[in-house]
């Protein structure tokens, strides 16, 4: 379907994943009023590309501080949760981690913003670092407030004027966070669009100067098709498949504790979940002992009762694609520790434990985004690596071991963005957010990361004497 041209002749339509009941509906944004966007994006740019930094950062720092008052808190956490099913303690951790973050993204801006200047030869040569102008920045539904903000707030940061466009699963959490941020911005440097993929194509093929998305693979690539046209600058952070490499000697509580937690947490729906897990088979027994203790310590249930730590799916397709992966390694012989199950109304999907996972199964090659721990055992650390990089994915990664493993020298050959050890991977602000591979184009966050908003300019001049 192609966007209107018209004024809101369409509608989103949604329901809460946890009740089944309908969402107030949302207009969609036409193709005129997108085009008024980017416009208004444009008109403003000029001006906030001049505005001092500190009023930059004081202005962020306002809208952290808005986000975190309790009530507008409570609000968005409550519109998260019944569009996407996030339980409500969690939706609420995912908004409060906005503010604390805002200082290192600002240290991280201030630094990339500063121009370079060195002597060569007789010359003094400087680079200027200058906002590109305007950024589209597109967003997934998983993690609709800190996904984009990361992206919204480092463009904004370094002086671009943005046009954001929240997933059609979340347009009332985009469009309440949107509220809050343009109240700290001059007309214009904010705007936001609403719409499916058809809507995310127009902004794309707009005359924006810089697309940071944040999806699936299959649609960062239709985007960097249509951005070919323009060569318009990308930064892409795509989906993963992340493995888990368990050593003998690893401290296997602390191991299955971080299978299952991150393999279920946001119902699998994260981009760095663990999605394979490797266990050296002299120790698999043990630790598929400790994961069946882990699975069932998980609650499933309404998002909004205090306790439950897992909702439903976001989507029924969602929970469809789960079951096909889960019953294509049923078919292909994997042994199911623990089965999942389902239940209406709602998308409720419980906990699958999956053992013996081969790699012509599907939970080994696609990325699943459900609550699934898929294990199969290595016999030696060639056979565990070999496996763990025959992926188009490399997000994230983390490896597990003790006395005699060597996990730092495994982590080193993981070929992943982001790899942690006896740890999850780390989402510090001084270093990227970057994927390998299919996993990414381009990356954010870190002084470099910033540099994605930024064009240099090279001013060369010879010196006096
Ligand atoms: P998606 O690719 O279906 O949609 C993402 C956004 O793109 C939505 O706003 C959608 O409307 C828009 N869109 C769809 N078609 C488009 C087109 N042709 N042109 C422009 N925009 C278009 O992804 P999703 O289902 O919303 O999110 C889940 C995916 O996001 C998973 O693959 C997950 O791993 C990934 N993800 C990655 C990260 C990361 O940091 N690498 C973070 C969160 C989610």
């Amino acid at each position: 379907m192609s966007p209107d041209r018209e004024m809101n002749a369409r509608t989103i339509h949604s329901v809460d994943p946890a009740t089944g009941a309908a969402l107030p509906p949302v207009p969609c944004t036409s193709l005129n009023e997108l085009e008024a966007s980017v416009a208004r994006a444009r008109a403003a740019a000029g001006a906030w590309a001049t505005t001092d930094f500190e009023a930059r950062a004081d202005a962020l720092r306002s809208f952290g501080e808005s986000l975190a008052a309790p009530d507008v808190l409570e609000e968005i956490a409550s519109t998260m949760t019944a569009e996407m099913g996030k339980p409500l303690e969690q939706a609420r951790g995912e908004l409060r981690s906005v503010a604390p973050r805002m200082e290192g993204l600002i240290d991280r801006a201030r630094q990339a913003c500063v121009d370079e200047v060195s002597t060569e030869g007789g010359l003094e040569v400087t680079v200027q670092w200058r906002p590109m102008g305007v950024a589209a920045v597109i967003a997934p539904w998983n993690y609709p407030v800190s996904t984009p903000n990361n992206l919204i707030v480092s463009a904004l940061l370094t002086g671009n004027s943005i046009v954001f466009k929240p997933s059609e699963v979340t347009p009332r959490t985009g469009a309440r966070y949107h509220d809050l941020l343009r109240a700290q911005l001059p007309a214009g440097v904010c705007e936001l669009v609403q719409g499916e993929g058809d809507i995310g194509a127009a902004l794309v093929a707009s005359e924006v100067d810089i697309i940071a998305f944040t999806g699936s693979v299959s649609t960062g690539q239709r985007i960097m098709k249509a951005a070919a046209d323009r060569m318009c600058r990308l930064v892409l952070e795509l989906g993963g498949k992340d493995p888990m490499i368990v050593m003998r000697g690893a401290d296997l509580h602390a191991a299955a504790g971080h299978a299952v937690r991150e393999s279920v947490r946001n119902s699998g729906q994260v981009c760095v979940a663990v999605e394979r897990v490797f266990v050296d088979e002299a120790v698999h027994d043990e630790f598929m002992a400790i994961v069946r203790e882990e699975v069932a310590k998980v609650t499933v249930g309404d998002p909004r009762t205090e306790g439950v730590t897992m909702g439903p799916m976001s989507s029924d397709a969602q929970r469809r694609l789960v079951l096909e992966h889960l019953d294509d390694a049923r078919a292909r012989g994997g042994v199911f520790v623990q089965e999942p199950k389902t239940w209406d109304p709602g998308y409720f999907l419980s906990p699958a434990v999956v053992t013996g996972v081969t790699e012509d199964m599907r939970l080994a090659r696609e990325e699943t985004f459900g609550p699934v721990v898929a294990v199969s055992t290595f016999r030696d650390v060639e056979d565990a690596l070999g496996r763990a990089n025959a992926s188009v994915y490399g997000l994230g990664a983390s490896v597990w071991g003790g006395d005699g493993d060597d996990p730092e020298g495994v982590a080193d050959r993981v070929n992943a963005g982001m790899v942690g050890i006896n740890r999850g991977l780390s989402a510090a602000a001084g270093a990227p957010w970057v994927g390998w591979k299919q996993s990414g184009l381009g990356y954010t966050r870190s002084v470099a990361g910033m540099r994605t908003f930024l064009q240099p300019r090279t001013k060369t001049r010879k010196i006096e004497g």
